[in-house]
């Protein structure tokens, strides 16, 4: 653990080094100023006034290092960790003071040039005794450090650790001021060099561009955009009104992303023009994947603004107007893109992505109108369970084809169009398999078995024979899972009545009436269905190899 004492010491051991070197540069460029002629106790001794008061003479110039020396001697007699000995503290101003004062005195140059030098032992040896007399505990420290990381690591397992000691650091602030001090820098620095004066947008762009030509300066340039995420996320969730702690992610996402967009395309390597282009159109799509963590938080708000009969009408218009936002901003940026750029696989890839956050945001629509529809009638909707999944399946088929088509994009850039990348193509590969596993695979598994899940439930519940207008009347009662009026219902085995679509959705979880846990289906009937399923599975296995081989 580093405390703050400890901080401290450690800064007044640098400070002191510093100042020993600062003090033998300044003795060093004095010297410099020093003319042939009379030296300047002789001048004093003569009384010579013009020549001690001349502005440009060695007397006035020497004057502010001969401050500076006695300032610097006193600050390190104070702030040195060597031994403080009564002698070594009188002697360590003079020891500064030494080489100005020699050269005050009628000294050939030459032997006066050396004295900086001589000058500087005494300080540097006070220093070397400190740093060697706490070697021992540093290394002590050093070992107790890495004791208690590995006892961390072997309690908590490595990624807590890395989490824990990132958290501690507060690596993505060191960070941030990392980059921004580079940058207040790097802007100094061209303010001062360039003749003509800088247009707003070329300083921009200059900055941009410096500002990721390293790794490390990239990653700071990332944990300033995943603050800009991040807030832009809780800006959003502000005015959503929502109070759930999930959208924090965001800002750590984007960085991920970000750096791994940036990695894959070899930001740092290219040239500063071509770089620019390439961070720009990183951006974009950066831009489209925060389109899409938006839309991740206001479509669990519709729904439960839809399904609670939420009547504050403030939180729908909000919603509703993130997502306007949501459909005009993607279209916004490809008009925009289109306009100006050629085709490029780049381009499609922000297309497609633009394009699949403007379907999921009419998904969400489409199934909040529906709900809300459903919320104002009297009677129960039985054909609303078709509509949503019919809506759902769509947005998940158009997702399932733009995730294939961003795997062949992606594959066309890792072999035609990364050359001499190797880190990034190695980057990209891996991200490739990730996607088809995550993004093609498991969908496709998920959104398989659903549709077998419903298939099957469909077929058990079409061999129940349906309830007649007598047996209903007969009946007098309500569903027993969804408490709701019964204009027609489907007839167990067990002479149970359901909605059909209610008993449809037990059914995908399980084959017994929810009243008296009876088989709901004939036996014979259910031998025939478990056959379809199993060329059902089969078709499923034929078709999951199909994506293996595509
Ligand atoms: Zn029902
Ligand atoms: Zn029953």
């Amino acid at each position: 653990m580093l405390w703050t004492r400890h901080l401290v010491i450690v800064y007044m051991y640098i400070i002191s080094v510093g100042l020993i070197f600062l003090s033998y540069w300044s003795n060093l460029s004095a010297i410099a100023l020093i003319k042939d002629g009379p030296s300047l106790l002789e001048d004093i001794l003569n009384v010579n006034i013009p020549r001690l008061t001349a502005p440009d003479g060695t007397a006035v110039s020497l004057l502010p290092h001969f401050m500076l020396q006695w300032v610097m001697g006193t600050i390190f007699t104070y702030i040195h960790l060597g031994p403080k000995h009564n002698w070594t503290q009188k002697a360590i101003p003079f020891a500064f003071l030494m080489p100005l004062c020699l050269a005050t005195l009628p000294i050939p140059l030459k032997i006066v040039k050396h004295a900086p030098t001589f000058a500087a032992v005494l300080p540097l040896v006070l220093a070397k005794i400190a740093i060697w007399s706490a070697s021992f505990d540093i290394f002590k420290t050093l070992i107790s450090g890495y004791r208690h990381a590995v006892s961390f690591a072997e309690n908590f397992g490595l990624s807590a650790l890395v989490e824990n000691e990132w958290q501690r650091l507060n690596v993505p602030c060191v960070l941030r001021a990392f980059w921004t001090i580079r940058l207040i820098e790097q802007f100094a620095t061209m303010t001062f060099e360039s003749q003509e004066s800088l247009t707003f947008m070329f300083t921009i762009q200059k900055l941009l561009v410096t500002g990721c030509e390293t790794l490390i300066a990239l990653l700071g340039m990332t944990s300033i955009i995943s603050i800009i995420c991040h807030y832009i996320g809780k800006l959003f969730q502000m005015f959503l009104m929502s109070e759930e702690d999930e959208d924090k992610s965001i800002g750590t996402v984007s960085a991920i992303l970000f750096y791994i967009l940036s990695l894959q395309t070899g930001l740092t390597t290219l040239q500063p023009d071509k770089r620019f282009i390439r961070l720009c159109r990183n951006m974009c799509l950066l831009v489209t994947a925060l389109l899409h963590f938006l839309h991740n938080m206001v479509s669990p708000i519709l729904m439960s603004l839809s399904a609670s009969h939420n009547p504050s009408r403030k939180r729908h218009t909000r919603a509703l107007l993130v997502c306007l936002f949501l459909l005009s901003a993607p279209i916004l940026l490809l008009i925009t893109l289109w306009s100006r750029h050629q085709p490029s696989t780049w381009l499609l890839a922000v297309t497609v992505f633009s394009i699949e956050v403007v379907v999921k945001v009419l998904v969400s629509l489409a199934t909040y109108i529906l709900f809300l529809l459903d919320a104002r009638r009297q009677t129960f909707w039985e054909r609303l369970d078709d509509y949503i999944y019919y809506i759902k399946a769509f947005g998940n088929s158009v997702e399932f084809c733009f995730g294939i088509f961003l795997f062949f994009n992606g594959a066309w850039i890792l072999i035609f169009e990364s050359e001499h990348n190797y880190a990034g193509s190695l980057i990209r590969g891996v991200m490739l398999i990730v996607h088809s596993y995550f993004n093609i695979w498991c969908e496709a598994k998920a959104g398989w078995s659903v549709y077998i899940k419903r298939r099957t439930a469909v077929q058990k519940i079409s061999s129940l024979s349906e309830a007649s207008t007598a047996e209903l009347q007969n009946f007098d009662d309500v569903c027993a899972i969804c408490y709701q009026e019964m204009s027609s219902a489907k007839i167990t085995r067990c002479k149970h009545y359901f909605h059909g679509v209610c008993l449809r959705k037990w059914l995908y979880v399980q084959d017994k009436c929810p009243l008296c846990h009876e088989i709901v289906i004939n036996q014979d009937l259910k031998a025939e269905i478990i056959k379809v399923n199993d060329d059902a599975q089969v078709d499923e296995q034929h078709h999951q190899q199909q994506v293996l081989e595509s």
